[in-house]
This record gives structure tokens, C-alpha cells and sequence, in this order.
């Protein structure tokens, strides 16, 4: 357990870093090993009902090219993803209601017919009764980013929601049985040390099945569009405190990561802040539509398009090697 205070001077993160890393190393080491989970995002629709600020999608850009993949498009990737040697399928989107309960229900069925994987949603917010469902299909997990533990930055950055809201949908996933990740983003606008402080103490609190913790990048279709980049070593420093606190969490080296440092960005945080996973994207994976949606995702979401191949490669480099299986909760698994 760490204690707000110790947070806020490690956050700070001037003498003791090398320390702190190095704890994270040990800890990722002694609960994930040095295997690296492999989980495929298959990114289907950036049509969004949100209006998050620092979001490339939010509903209120008309400059977006939006695209929806169909349901046969959705499982044929998917099941690319499966024959390419990936044990999880990420299934994500932005809010996007044209998908409906009995959709998605059945593109999950049709995907876990067909293929050895696990499948992980990341639909946002969705009415209790499609949760249940999507978990009666055979979904297995969600993530759902909590993105800040302050309420004012929560409602500024997402206009018209409520951070109580978000902590309450991301508690009924974990109460109706999903392997949960959350997660927050560093250096947005406004944001405080304390803040961040608070956002580990979140995850110290919660002990979340999985963590992804990525920079703010600004996207030019935004009104954050003038706002820097978080920093990288102050978000290297976040992501070594969340591994010290959450232990056996599984941790994503985000592709924002890449984004903010295509050269070493992921590579740091496997090497020094106890990443166990990298969550590359697969759409490339459909031929028919392959160049299309690669396109319109990286101009829509501003973010760097990592490949299974560039992650292997960089898992390689930190001399990681991929893990075999569907890389389920460790936390779950140490309860059973
Ligand atoms: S972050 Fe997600 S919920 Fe928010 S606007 Fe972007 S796609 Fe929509």
C-alpha cells in the first residue's frame, strides 16, 4: 500500500526514479513473468455519441471521415486476428448505438464459434441488460478508461457527464462477473500531480483485472487541439506506480504511447514501468476494406497504427516473449 504522500514525491520523481523503476521491473516480473500478452483491436466504427474533448472521434467534429464495419467484416477480422497466433480479440468502438444488443451478441457468438480466443469489449457505456447479454454470449472482459478520478476535469473534459456515473458503470461490470480494465490519461489540460496521486490511489483501491494508461495527445480537430503532449517521463513514472500498487494487473504499453514516442515510447514501458501486454491493431487483417479503415483510423483518431509486427518487434527488443493462452486475470485466477 502505498500513502498519498509517497505518491505525490515519487510522482515528483526527481531523486528516487531509478528505484521506482526498478521496483515496478521486480514487481511485473515476480506476478506477469516476462511473457507479454499479444490482444488484437479490432476498431469497427468510430462513429461516437460522446463529446470528449480530447478525443479525435467526439461527435461534434463534421472534419471526421466516419466508418462502420459491417457484422461479417467484424467477425472475419477477428478471426484473422485468431489465425494470426492472438489469443484475445478487442472489440472496440466509439458509443455507437447503430450496433445493437442483438449485433453484437451475435458477432460474439459468431467469432467464439469459430476461434480458440478471448474476447474483450470496449463499446463505452451501454444499458445493463446488453452487458448481461454480451457476457451470456461469451464475452469475457471490459475496459472501460475512468480517464481522471477528478470530478470538475471529468465533466470539463467530457461535457455533460459525470465521473460518478463512469465509476458507478465501471463497478457494475465487476459486479456482473467481466474481467474489468480501467484506466486514465496524463497530461490533459488542467490536470494536477495531485490529481494523478488520486488516479493510483483509484487503481490501488479498485485493483483492476487490467490497466491501460496512455498520454494525452492533442488531435487538430479539437478544441484541445493547442494543448501540449503529456510527458513521457512523468507518465513512465504513473505507469511504474500503478504496477507497484496493482501487482499482478495485467498493464498495457498503449499505442498512444507509440504515438507520443514511436521509437522507444512502448519499448520504455516494458523495460522500465512493468507493462505485461501490447494491444496491437488488427484491421489491417480485412483485405476488402484494408486501406480504407487503416486511413480513416489514423487521421480520425490522430494515433500511431501499431501492427502485431511492430509489437513483436518491440517486445523482442525489451527481450520479452510473447505469451501462449488467452491471458486471462491474474487477479481472478489468484481468487479461483
Ligand atoms: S474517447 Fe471514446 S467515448 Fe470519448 S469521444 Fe472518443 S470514442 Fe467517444
Amino acid at each position: 500500500m502505498l500513502e498519498r504522500g509517497e505518491i505525490l514525491e515519487l510522482l515528483r520523481g526527481v531523486e528516487n526514479q531509478d528505484q521506482l523503476f526498478q521496483r515496478a521491473r521486480d514487481i511485473r516480473r515476480t506476478y506477469c513473468g516476462d511473457e507479454v500478452q499479444l490482444r488484437g483491436v479490432v476498431h469497427f466504427s468510430n462513429y461516437c455519441r460522446c463529446n470528449d474533448l480530447y478525443c479525435g472521434l467526439m461527435k461534434d467534429n463534421a472534419q471526421t471521415r466516419r466508418f462502420r464495419m459491417t457484422e461479417d467484416e467484424v467477425v472475419q477480422t477477428a478471426l484473422a486476428v485468431a489465425e494470426a497466433g492472438l489469443h484475445t480479440v478487442v472489440l472496440q468502438s466509439g458509443e455507437d448505438f447503430h450496433y445493437s444488443r442483438a449485433m453484437l451478441c451475435s458477432i460474439i457468438r459468431r467469432i467464439l464459434d469459430q476461434a480458440d480466443v478471448a474476447i474483450t469489449l470496449s463499446l463505452g457505456e451501454r444499458p445493463v441488460e446488453d452487458l448481461r447479454a454480451f457476457l451470456d454470449a461469451g464475452a469475457s472482459r471490459y475496459l472501460m478508461k475512468h480517464e481522471t478520478v477528478n470530478p470538475a476535469l471529468y465533466a470539463k473534459m467530457r461535457p455533460g457527464l459525470r465521473l460518478d456515473d463512469r465509476l458507478r458503470a465501471i463497478e457494475t461490470l465487476r459486479r456482473l462477473g467481466y474481467q474489468v480494465g480501467v484506466g486514465n490519461i496524463v497530461g490533459l489540460p488542467g490536470q494536477t500531480l495531485e490529481d494523478l496521486a488520486e488516479d493510483i490511489l483509484y487503481f490501488q483501491e479498485f485493483q483492476p483485472d487490467m490497466v491501460n494508461i496512455g498520454p494525452f495527445i492533442p488531435h487538430a480537430q479539437t478544441p484541445l487541439a493547442a494543448y501540449p503532449c503529456g510527458d513521457m517521463e512523468l507518465m513512465l513514472r504513473v505507469f511504474a506506480l500503478t504496477r507497484i500498487v496493482t501487482g499482478n494487473t495485467h498493464m498495457a504499453a498503449a499505442n498512444t504511447v507509440a504515438t507520443l514516442d514511436p521509437e522507444n515510447g512502448q519499448y520504455l514501458c516494458l523495460a522500465l514501468g512493468g507493462a505485461n501486454v501490447i494491444m496491437p491493431n488488427c484491421n489491417p487483417f480485412l483485405k476488402s476494406r484494408t486501406d480504407k479503415i487503416e486511413y480513416e483510423f489514423q487521421i480520425t483518431t490522430a494515433k500511431r497504427y501499431v501492427s502485431v509486427g511492430e509489437a513483436r518487434r518491440v517486445l523482442g527488443r525489451a527481450g520479452r516473449t510473447v505469451a501462449q493462452g488467452p491471458g486471462h486475470s491474474l487477479k481472478m485466477n489468484a481468487a479461483a
